[in-house]
């Protein structure tokens, strides 16, 4: 049983094609937004596919343009379980900018945590000790950080987070180098497709299996057994 806990799915050139192949793969798919206004069309788009599951997100690099549709997405939340991609993104220098991501984002974090039971995939570019100084250590619910280029410290600081693997971290050093600073029991599979890529394409759900690839070597254990682990990882994540 395979995962992708950050997905696009809504961005690939061929989305009929793309959803067909989840579901005959039956893979767990979290198609995650970059805006709220977005959702229900996403909502709509995977409604005959059970596999995939959208997930509401405002992306922490376009706040201004983004910020005021914050109401939008506090009313859309009770609708789902599944929350991203939403963050903070520390690329920019600007003051001002920083300041309103993390006011959006405390107010998103707040709501997740009355609700108690969301599944939260969050983007920390640059950002890794604002982010898990925010969500704390026993955020209600679960935190998932996708693409984690923080340090290796904070892979330690980041108790009960759960960190999401892609295809590109495990082809770079530093990427490997944090891989291996993660709990083993809190791993979990992603493919950011289509941004991130493989083999010079769009990174595809099915591609987890050269994650899952990497662990099996990594752990010294069968394909299978590393399967079976990430697959109980995110069955106690909330994610099967
Ligand atoms: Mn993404």
């Amino acid at each position: 049983m395979l995962f992708d806990t950050h997905c696009h799915v809504n961005l690939y050139p061929d989305v009929p094609r793309l959803i067909r192949e989840i579901e005959e793969q039956a893979i767990e798919v979290s198609l995650v937004t970059t805006e709220p206004e977005l959702f229900p069309d996403c909502v709509q788009l995977v409604a005959h596919a059970p596999h995939i599951h959208p997930a509401l997100g405002l992306l922490p690099h376009e706040i201004h343009r983004l910020a005021p549709q914050v109401e939008c997405f506090l009313e859309f939340l009770p609708q789902t379980r599944f929350v991203g991609e939403v963050g903070l993104d520390y690329v920019t220098e600007d003051d001002a900018e920083r300041r309103l991501q993390r006011s959006v984002f405390e107010r998103i974090l707040s709501a997740c945590a009355e609700a108690g039971d969301k599944i939260i995939s969050i983007h920390s570019r640059r950002a890794a000790d604002a982010v898990i100084e925010r969500v704390g250590r026993n955020f209600p619910g679960t935190v998932i950080l996708h693409w984690f280029s923080g340090s290796p410290k904070n892979v330690t600081s980041a108790e009960n987070c759960y960190f999401s693997v892609n295809p590109a971290m495990i082809k770079s050093r530093s990427g490997k180098k944090l891989i291996r600073a993660m709990d083993p029991a809190f791993i979990l599979t992603e493919t950011d497709g289509p941004f991130v890529e493989v083999a010079g394409r769009p990174a595809r759900p099915s591609d987890i299996r050269q994650v899952i690839n990497f662990f099996s070597r990594d752990w010294g254990c069968s394909h299978a057994e590393a399967e079976a682990r990430v697959a109980a990882n995110a069955i106690r994540a909330g994610l099967g």
